[in-house]
């Protein structure tokens, strides 16, 4: 569903993703983790077509992201790092414009479910400067969600989430994934996305340390970080020290 193929991305010279090339299949949930400056964003904003690479392709459910971007574009929704939300337009106001832009039909009773199932109903009327950072946040995952993409990209998304908003967003999320979609999600924090993935990207430096299953990373760093390790102690394995470990071979 989400196609990367030698992706490559520079500023200015410098190179932030570096020849990065994975897939994420429906049903899957990929939890795309780095340390700061790994280039999670810049990965996520050119698979959603806001910044083009310098290099390679990017495929949505078949369609180039280049070359066909209203195509990829439609089956697509992005949750960004920071929510953009119209400080004029109410909550419901903002879903009207998303089924608009989208041409999605009948939304109605979907926008009621989302904003039900993310505790926002009773804010419906509010203005988004009204809004608290989470109950933002919700918004903008009411509004990605919308038109049933079939790629979903989130960007840092447990950021203003409160314990239950985090629950209910991955509730949502494994739903999504159950339905067909594929799911990507950047995050720093290992342990909170640990049991909502089903595989992990490793980046670092732009360049790809590890993919795949929770159980292949155990078993690929079991010998070098111990037995007992958590997901934590191999990710700080694999991206602290002095310099990237090559990327070559990387991939599971
Ligand atoms: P964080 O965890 O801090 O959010 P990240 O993994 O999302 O980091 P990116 O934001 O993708 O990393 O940044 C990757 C590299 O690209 C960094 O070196 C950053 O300085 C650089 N970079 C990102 N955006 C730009 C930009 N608009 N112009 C120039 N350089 C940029």
């Amino acid at each position: 569903m989400i196609d990367v193929r030698e992706l490559i991305k520079r500023y200015e010279g410098r190179i932030a993703v570096d020849r990065l090339s994975f897939a994420v299949q429906p049903g899957e949930i990929l939890g795309l983790v780095g340390p700061n400056g790994a280039g999670k964003t810049t990965t996520l904003r050119a698979i959603a077509g806001i910044h083009p690479p310098s290099g390679g392709t990017v495929h949505i459910a078949g369609f180039d992201v280049e070359r066909q971007p209203i195509e990829a574009k439609r089956r697509l929704g992005l949750i960004p790092d920071e929510p953009q939300l119209f400080s004029t337009l109410t909550v419901w106001e903002h879903l009207d414009f998303t089924a608009r832009v989208y041409g999605v039909r009948e939304w109605k009773p979907a926008a009621e479910r989302l904003l039900a199932e993310l505790e926002l109903a009773e804010r419906r009327d509010s203005m988004a400067d009204e809004l608290s950072r989470g109950m933002r946040q919700k918004v903008a995952v009411a509004c990605a969600l919308l038109h049933q993409p079939q790629a979903l990209l989130l960007d840092e998304p447990l950021t203003g989430l409160d314990p239950r908003g985090i629950r209910t967003l991955y509730d949502l999320l494994r739903r999504r994934a159950a339905d067909g979609a594929a799911v990507m999600l950047s995050s720093h924090l290992l342990g909170q996305i640990e049991g909502l993935c089903t595989s992990f990207l490793v980046v670092r430096q732009g360049r790809l340390l590890f993919h795949g299953t929770r159980d292949e990373l155990r078993a690929r760093y079991a010998e070098q970080v111990g037995p007992d390790a958590t997901l934590e102690d191999i990710f700080f394995h694999l991206t602290e020290g002095p310099a990237a470990p090559p990327a070559a071979g990387a991939a599971a």
